[in-house]
């Protein structure tokens, strides 16, 4: 039988990040404002090393390439997700994903980006940016042109808990005082569209008005979603979404549980507590990969947990 993967997260610093991957998670991370840990991930941007185990050391993409049985001989050429954790102690900048025709055709030949987020905590008062109010294409060019954003921006409050889809075209920003488990498609493509005049090492970040404008869907609908919650033995199962890209579960377990064996991977998120997998100690902030048709992972004790899986 196979091992769990282990992975090793890495950080990336941000203008709009913080401490709290350090105070929450107790990570030991890098100085400055961090915004993000890519937790499980294989995009160049951020590889995680496997940290445990025969493939110790060895890349995730290198583990993708050379045991596709790992992952229950799933297709594609990258491997597809890439789970972070974001601490965003200030405003992110207000911004929108293309789809994977338009990055495949503008980018390189990069997959597009539909994301999710998991609200691990914010602070009091919290709201963030999902959407926005013009009525047709036509008002969205109009709006982004005369820096029209508190009209053109449509916030709504966050609380701890709380699940969001954002799929490409989707004006979204999280804004300051949110600690957020994020499940995405593995790309690093985001168009920013407006950053609050904010500067940078003296210079303002830079912005992609032209392909924010294409990529744009209008109106607004909020993403269709299929969450529910039931008892199941030994947890407590909320399931948030399957959509084309993966589907995303939340085990809040009590005791001991097994999760069934899957045709192809899970990839696993400690949210909070302890317990053990399959005799082997986990805590909040670790991160593992579940292989495919692995019987019978036995979860004990008292902790959280989400879980992904690629929807192929
Ligand atoms: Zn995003």
């Amino acid at each position: 039988m196979s091992d769990l993967i282990k992975l090793t997260p890495i950080f990336h610093e941000k203008i709009w990040g913080g401490r709290q991957l350090e105070t929450v998670f107790g990570y030991d991370i890098p100085e400055g404002p961090i915004g993000e840990c890519w937790a499980i991930s294989a995009h160049p941007n951020g590889d995680c090393q496997i940290a445990e185990g025969p493939y110790a050391g060895h890349t995730l993409s290198w583990l993708w390439a050379e045991h596709r049985e790992l992952f229950g001989n799933c297709e594609g050429k990258e491997f597809p997700l890439l789970i972070k954790i974001l601490d965003a102690k200030d405003d992110l900048s207000i911004q929108i994903h293309p789809n994977d025709e338009y990055a495949a055709k503008h980018e390189n030949g990069s997959l597009g980006k539909t994301e999710c987020w998991y609200v691990l905590d914010c602070e009091p008062g919290t709201e963030i940016v999902i959407g926005h109010n013009a009525k047709d294409k036509a008002e969205v060019e109009k709006m982004i042109r005369n820096h029209e954003w508190s009209d053109f921006i449509r916030k709504v409050p966050v609380h701890k808990g709380d699940f969001f889809q954002i799929n490409p075209g989707c004006v979204h920003a999280i804004k300051g005082g949110t600690l957020i488990l994020e499940t995405q498609q593995s790309s690093d493509i985001t168009y920013r569209v407006y950053d609050y005049d904010r500067l940078q090492n003296g210079k303002p970040r830079q912005l992609h008005v032209e392909q924010s404008i294409d990529v744009i869907e209008a109106p607004f609908k909020p993403a269709d979603i299929d969450t529910f919650t039931e008892e199941i033995p030994g947890a407590v199962h909320t399931h948030f979404v399957t959509c084309k890209f993966y589907s995303v579960d939340k085990y809040d377990i009590d005791g001991v549980f097994t999760l069934d064996a899957k045709k192809y991977y899970t990839n696993v998120s400690v949210i909070a507590g302890e317990g053990t997998v399959n005799g082997i100690p986990v805590k909040k902030g670790t991160h593992f990969i579940i292989p495919a048709n692995f019987n019978g992972c036995r979860f004990e004790g008292k902790l959280s947990v989400i879980c992904s899986n690629p929807e192929a």
